[in-house]
């Protein structure tokens, strides 16, 4: 679009408005607003104009002004939803955001709330002038103005910038994600976005949702907030808050139901792997020979498992490794002995829980490193105070519904 045909057909351009949808009460609770330039081929977005950077900023901020307005006319309107727009934050800096607070203010004077309004920023936007920023933003913030870090990519996030703008609100975007399986990466990338929004207080919403794994992702991982075509497009009105209510309880009740069969699964597997134990450990004679134990336990659980070893309470190995060979010969590593897993995720913590419960623990998936596949681990405590750890292959898991 020629950027000349934007600026002399301002009174073309409208808000278009998409929705955003709370994952508690399945209701829009806001909108996202985009620009839209009405062309005889239909409403055009101007995102390709506000990108572009040879066209001088104070062009592209007189557009941005008057989208603002319209949206905060409809804002006034409907003063219980939140209004995301988009900011340039380069250029808000250079009068320290003057011109858009005063808008704010004078909008708050006829009725909008300052803590419905959202201006999101793109994550990409504060790689240069940082120092700036912050203090811009803690500025607005103080005004009641929420701050939402938009775009943020899973592969280009820098968490600890991001920590210290201490957004209101983080927006992750999933729409480049490509099919229904998510690499394993990205879920614990999302993880810690999830757990960090969670320390600092702030709201994480997933945008560019555009299909029903991509919701279900966004529910897996601890957004409250959902955005995207599956849900909604944006449109030139606002939509009736409960438009989609009865679908998101139909799919949440789908995951729901996916979810807890594939909880029941682990503990079923936890369990007979529990009564397998039981009975070969009734079969051995003396616990003192720690690598004869294990060779006894990998033997009796061969199809289940491809290494087992015992620890002590502080997490040195007290025998061998039981290693399966690709033929399926078991062979001892003695090398493995003494050696110290204390410093592992979760370890102490699952030592103390076992200890405590006196029952074993299947772990979560992981990549173990030396065959450098999904595992899991089941974990048990012996009546000796030492603990065993049971190796379960990808190969197993993959053969076994809802272990994966
Ligand atoms: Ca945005």
């Amino acid at each position: 679009m020629d950027p000349l045909d934007v600026l002399i057909n301002k009174n073309q351009i409208s808000a278009f408005y998409q929705p955003i949808i709370s994952a508690d009460k399945q209701i829009v609770v806001g909108y996202e607003v985009f620009a839209r330039m009405n062309t005889e081929e239909g409403p055009q977005s101007l995102g390709s104009f506000f990108n572009d950077d040879s066209i001088p900023e104070e062009y592209r901020d007189e557009i941005d002004d008057h989208v603002q307005t319209l949206a905060l006319e409809k804002g006034l309107l409907n003063p219980e939803l939140y209004l995301f727009l988009n900011i340039n934050i380069h250029s808000l800096v250079k009068d320290d955001g003057d011109r858009l607070m005063d808008k704010l203010f004078s909008y708050q004077k006829k009725g909008i709330s300052l803590e419905r309004i959202v201006l999101e920023i793109k994550e990409s936007d504060y790689a240069t002038n940082y120092s700036d920023i912050k203090h811009l933003i803690t500025y607005i913030q103080s005004t009641g103005v929420n701050i939402a870090i938009g775009n943020v990519g899973i592969s280009s996030s820098n968490l600890e910038r991001l920590a210290k703008l201490n957004p209101n609100i983080v927006k992750v975007n999933v729409g480049f994600l490509e099919g229904d399986k998510f690499p394993e990466l990205y879920r614990d990338v999302l993880h810690s976005l999830s757990v960090l929004t969670r320390k600092l207080g702030a709201t994480l919403l997933f945008e560019g949702i555009d299909t029903y794994s991509k919701l279900n992702f966004a529910w897996k991982n601890g957004a409250r907030y959902y955005q995207g075509y599956y849900l909604g497009r944006p449109t030139d009105s606002f939509v009736d808050v409960e438009f989609c209510k009865g679908t998101i309880k139909k799919e949440f009740h789908h995951f729901i139901d996916y979810e807890r069969k594939k909880i029941k699964s682990q503990l079923q597997l936890a369990d007979s792997l529990t009564q397998s134990l039981k009975l070969t450990l009734k079969s051995i004679k003396s616990y003192d020979l720690y690598d004869e134990m294990v060779i006894s336990i990998a033997k009796a659980l061969t199809d289940t498992t491809f290494r087992v070893y015992l620890c002590d309470q502080d997490g040195f190995q007290q025998s061998s490794n039981a290693v399966k060979s690709d033929e399926g010969i078991w062979k001892l590593e003695k090398e493995s002995r003494q050696k110290n897993w204390s410093w592992r995720p979760y370890f102490l913590e699952n030592i103390v829980r076992m200890d405590f419960e006196k029952k074993g623990i299947l772990s979560d998936l992981y990549t173990d490193i030396e065959k450098d596949e999904m595992i899991r681990t089941f974990s048990y405590p012996m009546e000796n105070g030492l603990f065993l750890f049971i190796d379960i292959p990808y190969s197993y898991l993959y053969e076994q519904d809802g272990l994966l």
